[in-house]
């Protein structure tokens, strides 16, 4: 994994930073304001002042004075959001072995604050990032690291003994959190809360090799701040059975089978709004449990070739990640063996009963979150963001709730909330600037942008991000991504590279 160069982008910081003239969409439900100026001094927003109403001219007796040596950026006309966290993500890896490439996608689409979830490269190599990225030494976002538990040990983790010590070096390391992928009962039970006593953080991807003697129950009563992905909760509303309905001949290692029939939890879960249903969920707020759900990253499960087709793999995915993506029966993810419209059908009825739960979860004040778990899947760093959101929208989100579920629930998860995750006075400047507004059309906070039909019939693209401020550092957001797209075709042009579909011949 190469280490992300010394920083070359972004302007900033400011003694003193005044965005002028903005339209704030907050991530606290409020409705959108402006025009208004954001006054950033240290790093801290110091003021957030009404400046006017929309389509007269503003009030210059209202704004805030710029001071001497301070910056101003004019934003009349746009929409400012806080910066959005992505609660699931991993920073590349041998598909994706450039930390530079990863960090400009995330940048470029708005997200400035991660939860590495596994610290796969490394505890130390992670650790070393997050704190450049806190000093703003290289083009990050700021990091928060979650190591797997158990990574690292000498042996096997077996025992009480073990569990104590492994968790406690990882706190002396600086770890924020752990990553749990499940284990046996007692050794979870302990890990977590010895994790929790200590103040750090959990979440856990409830692997279907633990979930039968453990689900997100289990996790949630012993002090689990998040769950991932789906795993363990349609487990914790099974009725009728302990186990999935597991085929006779199926593997766990034969990933065609383990993910075609994980399309199929669900349907054998307690039905919507039933009592048990009910219970479970309300259990789960109760416990104030967190749901990372990571729609995107199976959503090629229920239609292959949108995921596989998306327009961003031509110029921005890197030859190694779509070799990787590509049906294989060793690689992760990659279980495209014979998939059509029985496996598909599958996962969009299990997407509609996974929607309606989320969707209800949110309503009954439950904490739902913006994860990715991009680099698999067809999945693309920062792109995968922007799906998320519409997948939450398409689950029954309103746009102002996605919004709240990227930013203020984000950062409620990380324990950020105090500094980051909306627009008030006191917090840290992290900032999204669009000039379309995404309540409208979350897709034009895509990359490459939304198409629009002019008055006079041209077909142009509009929106992508167009600032990304993190720390009070302003980042062109179209700049990052020429950087990728720069980094994409050199890495092409060595061996001629070009993106082809599975199974073309020359
Ligand atoms: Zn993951």
């Amino acid at each position: 994994m190469q280490d992300a160069p010394a920083r070359a982008e972004g302007d900033g910081p400011w003694s003193q930073l005044i965005i002028r003239g903005v339209t704030l969409i907050n991530g606290t439900l409020a409705p959108p304001i402006g025009p208004v100026d954001i006054v950033v001094e240290g790093n801290r927003i110091s003021q957030v002042v009404t400046v006017g109403a929309p389509g007269v001219p503003i009030d210059a007796r209202r704004r805030p004075v710029l001071k001497e040596g301070g910056k101003e950026l004019q934003a009349e006309g746009m929409f400012l959001l806080p910066g959005f966290v992505d609660t699931h993500v991993h920073i590349g890896g041998s598909q994706a072995p450039m930390a530079e490439y990863v960090f400009k996608l995330w940048l470029a689409h708005g997200v400035t604050t991660v939860l590495e979830a596994g610290s796969m490269n490394g505890l130390d190599w992670v650790l070393k990032h997050k704190r450049q990225s806190e000093a703003n030494e290289i083009t990050a976002p700021r990091i928060l690291a979650y190591t797997r538990f158990g990574m690292g040990a000498s042996q096997p983790i077996s025992t009480e003994q073990q569990t104590l010590d492994w968790v406690r070096q990882n706190a002396q390391k600086g770890a924020d959190g752990i990553k749990f992928f499940g284990a046996e009962p007692q050794i979870m039970e302990t890990a977590i809360k010895e994790n929790k006593r200590l103040g750090l953080r959990s979440k856990a991807h409830h692997s279907q090799t633990y979930v039968g003697g453990w689900n997100v129950l289990h996790s949630a009563r012993a002090g689990l701040n998040s769950m991932e992905h789906q795993y363990g909760l349609p487990e914790a509303l099974f009725q009728d059975r302990k186990v999935q309905d597991y085929s006779l001949d199926y593997n766990y290692q034969n990933e065609q089978d383990r993910f075609g029939e994980a399309g199929q939890l669900w349907k054998q879960a307690a039905a919507p709004f039933s009592a048990h249903w009910n219970k479970v969920m309300d259990e789960l707020i109760g416990l104030d449990f967190t749901l990372s759900p990571t729609l995107v990253i199976y959503e090629a499960s229920r239609d292959l070739m949108r995921a596989r087709r998306a327009e961003w793999h031509e110029k921005y995915t890197l030859p190694s990640l779509w070799e990787f993506y590509k049906p294989n029966r060793q690689a992760h993810g990659s279980y495209w063996f014979s998939w059509g419209t029985e496996q598909e059908l599958n996962w969009k009825e299990n997407y509609r009963l996974w929607m309606t739960f989320l969707n209800e979860y949110k309503n009954r004040g439950g904490r739902v979150t913006v994860g990715t778990d991009a680099g698999f899947i067809y999945a693309l760093y920062g792109f995968s963001y922007v799906r998320e959101l519409e997948l939450l929208r398409e689950a029954g989100f309103h746009p102002l709730e996605v919004i709240q579920a990227a930013t203020l629930n984000g950062a409620q998860l990380a324990g950020m909330e105090s500094d980051i995750g909306s627009v008030e006075v006191g917090k840290l400047a992290d900032f999204v600037i669009a000039e379309e507004n995404p309540l409208a059309n979350l897709q034009t906070l895509y990359g490459t942008g939304a198409i629009r039909v002019t008055e006079d019939n041209r077909v142009v693209r509009v929106g992508g991000v167009k600032y990304t401020i993190k720390d009070g550092i302003i980042y062109d957001a179209k700049k990052l991504l020429a950087d990728v797209e720069n980094i994409v075709s050199q890495a092409k042009q060595s061996d001629q590279y070009v993106i082809k579909q599975p199974g073309d011949v020359d």
